[in-house]
């Protein structure tokens, strides 16, 4: 068999990923599936780190549409984020795979908080790292968080898990002719306004070429055929 391409990466998941058919909250099923799918990546030998969202629950900016100052709705949020890491550390241990949940908010008795090191050091020991309230920061998204702790760890690549195959050059369920790229320029990402993942982050992985694999979470096997390098989404370079 072949080898993995990447020894590290740091895998995004949105809320939504964990959402399966429910129009809101955390489907355990789902949440239990992509636990599944996670062990069977870390048994090739990958380290991963997870950086798990909250748009299931609660993004800061609905908040604020409805007369929420902004800090506070972003901190609703991020709590919304740690909420979903408790979820996923629970099915992952339901598999048995060893687990770290890390929080950027000092929440000491759900999780611990980042310390770069000794992240470092988890991953070395095979545990899986579950990040959750992003940067710990209103005005940010996990987005920008994946990119800034993928670097800080040194992760190979950010594995960006999301509804559709890939980076189009249209909406794809709007547009019939919206074309798929395989691979596309950082700046072409910017300049376009596709969208990929906010433009901090973009711009973060950008300046210091952490490449970016777009994928969809719909099909099962997906995080491995994107460890792997299979050319099942979009790369962003
Ligand atoms: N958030 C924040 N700072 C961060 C990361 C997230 O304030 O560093 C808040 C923000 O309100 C955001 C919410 O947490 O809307 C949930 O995160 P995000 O929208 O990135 O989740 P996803 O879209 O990945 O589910």
């Amino acid at each position: 068999m072949s080898k993995p391409a990447y020894d590290r990466v740091l895998l995004k998941l949105s809320g939504e990923s964990l959402l399966g058919k429910l129009s809101y909250g955390i489907d355990f099923r789902t949440t239990q599936a992509i636990a599944q799918e996670i062990k069977e990546v870390q048994a090739l030998g990958v380290q991963i780190a997870i950086m798990i969202g909250g748009g299931n629950i609660f993004r800061g900016v609905r908040g604020t549409d409805e007369g929420v100052e902004r800090v506070s709705a972003d901190q609703m949020g991020l709590l919304a984020t740690v909420m979903n890491g408790i979820a996923l550390q629970d099915a992952l241990e339901k598999v048995g795979v060893m687990t770290r949940h890390v929080s950027a908010v000092e929440i000491k008795a759900i999780a611990e908080p980042f310390i770069r090191r000794r992240v470092i050091r988890h991953l070395e020991k095979n545990r899986v790292i579950i990040f959750s309230a992003g940067l710990g920061s209103p005005y940010f998204t996990t987005d920008t968080a994946a990119a800034l702790r993928a670097l800080e760890i040194k992760a190979e690549a950010i594995l960006k898990a999301t509804k559709v195959d890939g980076v189009y050059s249209a909406d794809p369920l709007k547009d019939a002719g919206a074309k798929r790229f395989h691979r596309i320029r950082y700046i072409e990402v910017l300049k376009r306004g596709l969208e990929v993942m906010d433009a901090t982050a973009i711009s973060l992985c950008k300046d210091n070429k952490l490449p970016i694999i777009v994928f969809s979470l719909k099909k099962r096997g997906n995080i491995q055929r994107a460890v792997m390098g299979e050319d099942i989404g979009t790369t962003v370079y």
